[in-house]
């Protein structure tokens, strides 16, 4: 699915801010943070642009965000191509050594048995540690 078509699948107006950021993601196997992406908007980038277009695609359920810590945030695309998978159910890996993000997508989230009225709606899991690459 190309980035236009992925807007259309979610009623998004295209723009070229959008359609970079989907492409960047696209292109790349990992998630982006928001200076990664930046190098490949060239002189589409503008910082509140930006971050609007950010929350318009992840409430429209195109991509998720994965939060580190405060300083660390990166972005990553949901499983549309198949069927909409738009909740993340995935846990993310974060590496302390290359600090390189990772979506886990064959690892499932436990179900967390809350107390007696609690309600669930969603959950994050981050994994630190030590990546394949800097194991070696
Ligand atoms: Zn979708
Ligand atoms: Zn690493
Ligand atoms: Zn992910």
């Amino acid at each position: 699915m190309s980035a236009l078509e992925i807007l259309k699948q979610h009623n998004i107006k295209k723009t070229p801010g959008r359609i970079a950021i989907i492409k960047s993601l696209k292109e790349s196997k990992r998630p982006l943070c928001e200076s990664e992406i930046k190098a490949g908007m060239e002189e589409n980038y503008d910082r509140i642009t930006f971050y609007r277009n950010i929350q318009t695609l992840s409430q429209a359920g195109v991509i998720h965000k994965i939060v580190i810590d405060n300083t660390t945030i990166l972005y990553a695309l949901n499983h549309c191509e198949e069927h909409h998978q738009h909740e993340t159910l995935h846990p993310h890996f974060y590496c302390e050594v290359c600090h390189k993000v990772v979506c886990l997508e064959d690892v499932k989230k436990p179900d967390f048995p809350l107390p007696s009225g609690y309600t669930y709606s969603s959950s994050e899991i981050v994994i630190k540690g030590k990546c394949k690459m800097c194991n070696k």
